[in-house]
């Protein structure tokens, strides 16, 4: 066991730990706080890194949680640069790649996820490149150029958000995705189709139910070719196939891992005094609902607030009505509550081409929504929405479906 004044320990200095450290301090926990990182930078939010960072709008600075002199000031301990190599629950100790022991009170598993990797292509081919660290888009910003023949793999977030940022800079961009539609894992058909034409008008050149033989090339990518012999001679291939979650640490140290690293209502894991929260951690939403992992924002903010209060000893369900967002081009896409890949109960459609999208429970009661327009114009509606879920009750799909007809009235009814 550890000595009583063990430190507070929070593993990975993303946005899930930046965050939890910061509340630790806001709360008042004046102990010992020790935040282990293995990139170098002090904690940041990633959203920017494929849209402004990567147009160079924005630098580190503005997506940092807190600089290095802040953390100093709040007397947070960072070791960046310094990874945790293993873990030892039942000693509540932990050890660093530079071979330290360290002891832990509690800890907290932040460890996020990296980009997933596509086959058969050498690690050591510079112009293939993925997109999940600050210094990964400050590579790729480095060589996005007017004219750069760019292959986007993979018609996800990250793909599509790259596509739109490289045709802004000037670049060619083909977009190749496996499936039958952009971003079909998670939208529904309406929003995977006006992705679909924005980026077309945009000039990308998108490619669906297509499959990638092979990257050609010998000391670095020349060529994508397809399965069905097309190849497409290319500058740059930026790859956004997804992310696997960081849960190696937890596995190898015993920690009951599925999708990610599994946690109760409070995001406690199968180990004493260990938590999780962001990425990595897989959660039910309801406790008779199964688990699932959210790789966004607003769930990384969420749960680092959330387990830094039980790591001081609360012992609160963690709670919380998922979202995320997605600006491309000048559009953006907001979601809210639980979304489905199937056609909505209401559409409300707007005279410059925007809409919300509704989904209702058989009681009526609003479940999810989510909204797509130029601009910011959707946050208000969206952020009705979330209000209408917070506060459930029957709602009419004619009147979600009437632009005429304000959200805050349904809400007030
Ligand atoms: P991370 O932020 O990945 O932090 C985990 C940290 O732990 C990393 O620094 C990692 O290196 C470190 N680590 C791993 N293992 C160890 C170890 N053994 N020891 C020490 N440190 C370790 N979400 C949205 O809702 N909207 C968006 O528009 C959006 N855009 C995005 C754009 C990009 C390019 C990316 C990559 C993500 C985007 N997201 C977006 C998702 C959102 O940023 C993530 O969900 C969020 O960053 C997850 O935070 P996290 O702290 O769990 O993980």
């Amino acid at each position: 066991m550890s000595p009583d004044n063990a430190p507070l320990v929070i593993v990975g200095a993303g946005h899930a730990g930046g965050r939890a450290a910061l509340t630790l301090r806001e709360e008042g926990y004046c102990g010992r706080l020790v935040l282990i990182g293995d990139e170098l930078h002090p904690p940041y939010e990633r959203p920017p890194l494929s849209k402004g960072l990567l147009q160079g709008t924005v630098e580190l600075a503005g997506c940092s949680l807190c600089d290095s002199a802040r953390l100093t000031e709040l007397g947070i301990e960072y070791l960046a640069g310094n990874p945790v190599k293993s873990l030892d629950p039942a000693q509540h100790r932990l050890q660093l790649a530079d071979g330290r022991w360290l002891d832990y009170g509690r800890l907290l598993l932040a460890t996020g996820g990296r980009a997933r990797r596509l086959p058969h292509v050498p690690e050591h081919w510079a112009n293939v490149l993925y997109l999940r660290t600050h210094d990964e888009a400050l590579a790729l910003r480095a060589v996005l150029r007017p004219g750069t023949r760019l292959v986007v793999v993979g018609g996800g977030f990250i793909g599509l958000e790259v596509a739109a940022t490289a045709r802004a800079l000037g670049c060619s961009v083909t977009l190749l995705e496996a499936g039958s539609r952009l971003a079909g894992r998670v939208l529904p058909q309406r929003l995977s189709d006006a992705l679909l034409a924005l980026h077309r008008s945009h000039g990308v050149d998108v490619r669906l139910n297509v499959a990638i033989e092979t990257v050609q090339g010998s000391l670095q990518a020349e060529a994508v070719q397809l399965v069905d012999g097309q190849v497409l001679p290319c500058d740059l291939v930026v790859v956004g196939i997804g992310m696997l979650p960081n849960t190696e640490l937890a596995a190898a140290a015993g920690l009951e891992v599925g999708q990610g690293i599994r946690v109760d209502a409070q995001l406690r894991t199968s180990a004493p005094d260990v938590f999780a929260a962001g990425d990595v951690c897989e959660f039910r939403l309801q406790p008779e609902g199964g688990f699932q992992r959210q790789e966004t924002w607003r769930n990384a903010e969420t749960q680092g607030r959330h387990a830094a209060l039980n790591l001081l000893g609360g012992e609160l369900p963690f709670e919380v009505i998922p979202g995320f967002w997605s600006d491309q081009y000048d559009w953006s896409l907001q979601t809210v509550g639980v979304i489905f890949t199937t056609e909505p109960a209401a559409s409300r459609i707007f005279p410059d081409g925007g809409f919300l999208l509704f989904y209702l429970d058989s009681e009526q009661r609003l479940l999810g929504a989510c909204g797509w327009g130029p601009g910011n114009s959707v946050a208000r509606d969206i952020k009705l929405c979330e209000r209408l879920i917070a506060h459930p009750g029957p709602l009419s799909a004619c009147a979600l479906a009437d632009a005429s007809v304000a959200l805050k009235q349904l809400l007030r009814s």
